[in-house]
């Protein structure tokens, strides 16, 4: 059978009116290079590569046992990497957004799924194969973060497709305060 295998990641799925806030900013930066689909547009807290079908039950597992707040993401910079990668990052990633990146992690890691060795970066891609990054590109987009997803990444031929499994909430921010508080 064809499908007894997924490519998977957990990630933050982009909210429709921010991505195409987004993809419209871009796109008026007139620059080369391959831009993401606006629908594609994420954040990936967990790449977990091929899986087999059987995970999944597991996996549903661990994210539906978190129990974490949502929290507001402020993408305030635009950066570039040497192979081309064009991205979008937040100059003060909220400390929500990290305990859930470590604590999906460090869970996965749990169930022995090997993950990439590298620290946490949070971004949000928008364009590969870019040469170059205007200096003077300021950008400030306001996310409010209240779930997290799970994705399966197909290759298409005309292009990849990200296919959302399931998504789980965070709590809202307010309760999440009052229970510190508690
Ligand atoms: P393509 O690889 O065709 O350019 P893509 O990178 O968007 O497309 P995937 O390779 O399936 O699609 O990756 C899905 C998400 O996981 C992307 O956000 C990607 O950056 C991230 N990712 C892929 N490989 C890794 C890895 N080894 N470590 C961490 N994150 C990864
Ligand atoms: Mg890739």
């Amino acid at each position: 059978m064809q499908c007894e295998r997924l490519r998977l990641f957990f990630a933050l799925d982009c909210p429709s009116g921010l991505a195409s806030a987004i993809s419209h900013w871009r796109d008026g930066l007139h620059l080369p290079g391959r831009p993401v689909a606006t629908d594609n547009l994420h954040l990936t807290l967990a790449f977990l590569g091929s899986q087999p079908l059987t995970r999944l039950a597991e996996l549903r597992q661990v994210a539906a046992s978190l129990h974490l707040p949502g929290f507001v993401l402020h993408l305030d910079r635009l950066q570039q990497r040497r192979n081309g990668l064009l991205y979008l990052a937040p100059s003060q990633p909220p400390e929500a957004l990290l305990t859930l990146a470590d604590s999906l992690q460090q869970a996965l890691r749990e169930l022995g799924i090997a993950l990439d060795e590298r620290a946490f970066h949070a971004h949000l891609t928008l364009m590969r194969r870019c040469p170059r990054r205007p200096a003077a590109a300021a950008p400030s987009f306001t996310w409010t973060v209240d779930h997290f997803c799970l994705f399966a990444s197909q290759q298409a031929s005309q292009g990849i497709n990200y296919h959302r499994l399931q998504q789980w909430p965070l709590l809202p921010q307010a309760h999440a305060a009052e229970s510190d508080a508690s």
